[in-house]
């Protein structure tokens, strides 16, 4: 590239981290890439015969395993957190604790260089998340084999005040009613190889307990993270109490809900300190470093005109697009014709539970693309591969992810549920009646859907989930389906045992895995429920067309886009049973646990379509307030995101 070339290809399973390619070959083919001598080709083809000659492939792989054994210790220790190797960690560690003295030395000298290695080739691209995970166990078994020695130490230590002096102390928790995890863990694990000192509080963290262990444990920033929607209002409340007791460190803010918008306009005016966005777990260290820097000032200032932007253009929006009546967006509904449908009937009605989902029949129906941006690795499976930069990482961490879901598969450990079902229904306006059997006298329940407001121009329809479901007053008996499964029933467990190894990576994959089987499951599922339901009986769909959702038919999730509204889920598992019997517990967000879990209804409608609800009106909330009988302030919270209006008292 200094050279000058625009375009090249790469065989991305063959790239290495450039500065561990050997040196002298590294010049011999810069040489020819580049063009530097006359005589370069010859020189590298000299090279290949020798490499022939001396036995290539595996022979010469065995001599570069050994070869890097045979470094002084420092340069084993360094090799080992570069490439992620713990198999000689304890001997090596010991080794350099003996020759060094002090396991401090240890820790302070050649592991902290080795670390600041790996932080400087992921701050240059050169290295991606799965692999400073993997550094990061590494480092942290060697830290636990010190931990005995230095414990035995510390006395004196103290005494003669040389206690080690890290970068910074971060609280860590997800806030209270959620359950997200695998994103705080990866910042925490990301940041620890910095030299912070991570105290993770874990999830669903009360206010006070976060702000108490900031206060008592002296730390130098908050972060805060959530997965759901209504962990955006929690957050507000932390902000908010922050500020009342008097706090005015920096605060970071982190999650698949939260945005730079969101921040900027209901977190930040709640707090006088800084409040920070920060997009994903590599961007951790970069915020963390500023506000710890001399240029904290600046940062912090460029911050707040960045969010006052923000809110301006979050206003102006507002002010620009003014949403339709109510009245008016009805009007606008989904154009079905009933009169030429016949609903299709389910082969049977209400709820049934399947216990022990295998893993098996799961594991196929994994949409891997999620799984790598996960790990923050970003492309389509199975393209990802052939990205020049990170398709051999991409490569490795899918490889261990195949290594680790054989081992969840094959000792049952980790177990899948679901629980779906179908009931008779008729839309009445933008409810949805559920009834207990087609004579359709008595009533299990009404399903509240919400209807999209903004004039999305002519012809384009407002629409409710209602719309899919016959009407009652088109005389037709129509269904709808729910369902709920989960894959995570043990994934915490199984979780916590790597940690207790000292196996941040091996826990972030099980969790990780765990949220794509469960995804996995909601699709296998589907598909299921489809034949039960007659109209996909015939399918016949490969694992991609089922992965691009090729059927007729959607499950729409609460909580997201098309139904955000997380208090409608406890209707669905009413409908499937309760909690006990689907085996997933709602706290008091309406997050479910295990976290991985996915939960929704089925509309069969060959015209239903997700769609995202976008902002609503005043009178939109009132109306619901009242269909719901659920008070309007608390509605108000429930649909934070979503109000195109201040609320009173917000
Ligand atoms: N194949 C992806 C699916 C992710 S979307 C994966 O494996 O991760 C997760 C779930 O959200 C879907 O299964 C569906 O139930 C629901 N969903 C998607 N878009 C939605 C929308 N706009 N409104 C409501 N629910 C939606």
């Amino acid at each position: 590239i200094r050279a000058g070339m625009d375009m090249g290809i790469v065989n991305a399973g063959m790239l290495e981290v450039y500065e561990e390619i050997e040196p002298h070959l590294r010049e011999l083919v810069e040489d020819v890439l580049l063009n530097r001598r006359p005589d370069a080709t010859e020189r590298l083809v000299d090279y290949g015969e020798r490499l022939k000659a001396g036995g290539a492939g595996a022979a010469a792989a065995e001599k570069k395993e050994e070869e890097w054994r045979r470094g002084t210790v420092e340069e084993r220790l360094s090799h080992a957190l570069v490439k992620g190797i713990d198999q000689h960690i304890d001997a090596d560690t010991e080794e350099a604790r003996q020759k060094l003295g002090r396991p401090l030395a240890v820790i302070e000298g050649p592991l902290m260089a080795g670390m600041s290695v790996v932080g400087d080739l992921f701050g240059a691209g050169k290295m991606f998340l799965p692999q400073v995970v993997k550094s990061a166990r590494v480092m942290k078994k060697a830290v636990a084999y010190l931990t005995p020695f230095m414990e035995a130490e510390k006395a004196a230590l103290a005494a003669a005040g040389k206690a080690t002096k890290a970068q910074g102390k971060i609280v860590l928790a997800t806030v209270k009613g959620d359950v997200h995890d695998i994103g705080k863990n990866i910042v925490g694990v990301v940041l620890a190889c910095n030299n912070y000192e991570v105290v993770d509080l874990g999830v669903m963290v009360p206010s006070d307990r976060i702000l108490q262990a900031a206060r008592e444990r002296g730390a130098d920033l908050v972060g805060l993270s959530g997965l759901i929607t209504p962990s955006l209002e929690e957050m507000v409340h932390v902000a908010r109490e922050m500020d009342r007791q008097g706090f005015t460190l920096p605060l970071l803010i982190g999650g698949a809900t939260t945005s730079r918008a969101h921040t900027a306009v209901r977190i930040a005016p709640a707090y006088r300190g800084p409040v920070v966005h920060v997009q994903d777990a590599s961007r951790a260290v970069g915020v963390a470093a500023q506000l710890r820097s001399e240029r904290r000032d600046a940062f912090d200032a460029e911050n707040r005109r960045e969010q006052e932007r923000l809110r301006r253009e979050h206003e102006a929006r507002r002010v620009e697009k003014p949403l339709l009546a109510l009245e008016e967006a009805r009007r606008r509904r989904t154009a079905i014709d009933w009169s030429s449908y016949q609903p299709p009937r389910p082969c049977f009605q209400g709820a049934r539970v399947l216990e022990d989902v295998p893993l098996t029949e799961l594991a196929p129906c994994i949409d891997w693309t999620p799984f790598f941006a996960a790990w923050e690795l970003r492309g389509t499976y199975p393209r990802i591969f052939d990205n020049p930069q990170w398709g051999a990482r991409a490569r490795e961490v899918f490889d261990d992810a195949q290594r680790e879901l054989a081992i969840l598969v094959g000792d049952r450990r980790l177990r899948a549920r679901a629980a779906y079902g179908f009931f008779p229904a008729n839309a009445s306006g933008d409810d949805v009646d559920v009834y207990a059997d087609e004579a359709r006298s008595g009533l299990l329940g009404t399903l509240h859907t919400l209807r999209q407001q903004s004039d999305r121009g002519p012809g384009e329809p407002d629409q409710a989930l209602a719309d899919f479901v016959a009407p009652r007053e088109s005389g037709l008996v129509d269904w709808i389906g729910a369902f709920a499964v989960t894959a995570g029933v043990g994934a915490e467990e199984i979780a916590a045992l790597h940690q207790r190894a000292h196996d941040d990576y091996r826990a972030i994959m099980v969790k990780a895995l765990a949220d794509r089987l469960a995804e996995a499951a909601a699709e296998w599922l589907h598909r299921k429920a489809r034949a039960d339901w007659g109209y996909g009986r015939d399918e016949a769909l490969s694992v991609e067309e089922l992965i691009r959702e090729r059927y007729r038919g959607i499950r729409p999730a609460p909580g997201y886009p098309a139904c955000p509204d997380h208090t409608e889920k406890r209707l669905l598992l009413d409908l499937l049973g309760g909690e006990e019997r689907v085996g997933i517990r709602l706290t008091e967000s309406f997050a479910m646990q295990p976290a991985a879990s996915v939960c929704g209804y089925y509309l069969a409608h060959p015209q239903a379509r997700y769609f995202a609800l976008g902002r609503i009106g005043r009178d939109q909330v009132l109306d619901y307030h009242r269909r719901k009988g659920m008070d309007l302030r608390t509605v108000e919270r429930w649909l934070a995101p979503n109000l195109g209006y201040d609320p009173a008292g917000a």
